[in-house]
């Protein structure tokens, strides 16, 4: 089912606030347990006092005392949400409350509560159930003794909530999922679906519909071995293996296995050795007729850097996409969520979302989570003009449509070129650096195609723009001042 968990996306540190650290206080956890509970007990009351009841319930009705250690005393929040905002609004006060009763506290941070579980959300193995020496615990999907390695990282289970009956269907994914329920019911793969390759954008459904087939596949048939992963996991295992020289037990797991499925393969463009490793993976799989299920961000035809046998095998089966969301698809899908929310949603405020927030599912349920949540949590009505003011940011970007011509400006200007040299064909660095940022900018903030942008850049090639995005990623990571302008120049234009 839909919880509502954290709205807050994409912050994973944990909320610090601190005072200056006394020079040479290396404090030591003197404080017995009761005692320290018994401080919190008095912070507590003077919060609730200061905050009144209701405030107080709602931020620290959850929050748990930690430990203190070298005089960081830890409390830990529920979510994200309660953390971000106890530490924004009451880090101080919390503070200089503890130090009121223990002086010895120099700062206090608010941690999330550990999840129960390590989670890898990259892989997932079900293999028939080894009998376990653990009997008092439930037969955990594991793999067969026969491979050996790594049993309990691999030993995960799939999104709970990624199943067909949470998927809404619509228009532009009627297809993939008509073509996804079909491959999960099927007994025996048939060649001419096989691979099963489904693609569509970032954000549109593709990894809840593999796990969707997960479920079922192993709903019908508990024995069937399943393994499904991430290109990424199956780049980093394969380089892995090799630097173990350990490949031997690495081609031994996938032989192992009736359905194998790899998710985002256009991760595996580019890499050469992983590529052909994939390919002899696949062929061999393929030749003893198991299922193999598939999904990019790109049709075959364009994935770039990839050898010309394995760009037809990947579309050698079925292939179907999810084209990019209707305003009733969105719509059906945010009523669905709204459903389960545990605060009612108007209509109004529905429609609004549905029809601003156009780029992905992923962000219309963020959206929708964080609406719920501030409803829920500060008891605010839910409405139109609610929603505007707790999505202001989300809105903005989605308001502000930038433009080649913008980028060329700005970029020029930033780095002291003539505009003309965006579309120039010389090629010194001073000039050809630039263009290259300008170009990743135009990728990433407008919605033009390779081939689009090329042009408003003096006619140049979709490969040339190709390469430089790939460059700019690249120097991101490695040149600091290249990073900090890319930033900077995002910022200004979606400003
Ligand atoms: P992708 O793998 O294509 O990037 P995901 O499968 O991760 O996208 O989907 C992003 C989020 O949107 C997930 O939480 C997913 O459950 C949700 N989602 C996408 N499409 C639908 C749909 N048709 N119905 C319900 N939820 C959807
Ligand atoms: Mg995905």
């Amino acid at each position: 089912m839909n919880r509502i968990q954290s709205p807050i996306q994409g912050n994973n540190n944990n909320a610090v606030f601190e005072t200056n650290i006394v020079a040479g206080a290396g404090m030591e956890d003197g404080a017995g347990r009761k005692e320290l509970e018994a401080h919190w007990a008095r912070v507590c009351d003077r919060l609730r006092k200061e905050i009144g009841d209701k405030a107080f319930k709602t931020w620290f009705g959850e929050v748990e005392l930690g430990e203190l250690k070298d005089g960081k005393l830890r409390l830990y929040a529920p979510t994200r949400f309660v953390r971000d905002w106890v530490g924004r609004h009451y880090g101080d006060r919390v503070l200089a409350y503890w130090q009121s009763v223990m002086p010895d506290v120099k700062n206090v941070e608010v941690n999330l509560v550990p999840p129960p579980a390590p989670r890898r959300p990259n892989e997932i193995i079900a293999m028939p159930p080894v009998p376990s020496s653990h009997s008092h615990q439930p037969p955990m999907p594991r793999m067969g003794p026969s491979i050996g390695r790594g049993a309990d990282e691999l030993s995960q289970a799939p999104e709970g909530r990624y199943t067909f009956a949470n998927f809404v269907v619509g228009k532009p994914n009627e297809f993939a999922y008509a073509a996804a329920r079909n491959i999960s019911e099927q007994d025996m793969p048939l060649p001419e679906r096989n691979p099963l390759y489904i693609f569509g954008g970032v954000g549109l459904g593709k990894t809840h519909l593999m796990h969707a087939i997960w479920h079922v596949i192993r709903e019908r048939d508990p024995k069937t071995r399943v393994l499904y992963l991430t290109a990424e996991s199956f780049v980093n295992r394969f380089i892995q293996a090799l630097r173990t020289k350990n490949t031997g037990q690495f081609k031994e797991l996938f032989r192992n296995v009736d359905v194998l499925m790899v998710d985002d393969v256009q991760f595996i463009c580019g890499k050469e050795a992983s590529q052909d490793e994939f390919f002899f993976t696949f062929n061999s799989l393929v030749e003893q007729n198991k299922q193999i299920i598939l999904s990019s961000e790109k049709p075959p035809s364009e994935l770039q850097d990839i050898e010309e046998r394995m760009r037809s095998r990947l579309g050698s089966g079925l292939v179907a996409d999810i084209h990019s969301s209707t305003y009733e698809l969105r719509l059906s899908i945010l009523q669905t969520k709204a459903e389960n929310a545990r605060v009612p949603v108007p209509a109004n405020v529905l429609e609004f979302l549905a029809h601003k927030i156009s780029t992905n599912i992923r962000e219309l349920e963020g959206a929708l989570n964080r609406v719920v949540a501030h409803g829920q949590l500060i008891g605010r009505e839910i409405t139109v003009e609610m929603a505007q003011d707790v999505l202001h940011d989300l809105l903005r970007q989605a308001d502000r449509k930038v433009t080649v011509d913008e980028i060329q400006q700005r970029v020029a200007s930033h780095y002291n070129i003539k505009l003309a040299e965006m579309s120039s064909p010389r090629r010194a660095r001073s000039v050809a650096r630039p263009r290259q940022v300008a170009m990743y900018l135009a990728k990433q903030l407008t919605t033009l195609s390779l081939p689009q942008i090329g042009k408003r850049f003096g006619n140049r090639d979709h490969t040339t723009v190709m390469h430089a995005v790939r460059k700019i990623e690249e120097l991101k990571v490695s040149d600091l001042s290249i990073a900090e302008d890319v930033e900077l120049l995002k910022r200004q234009l979606q400003g």
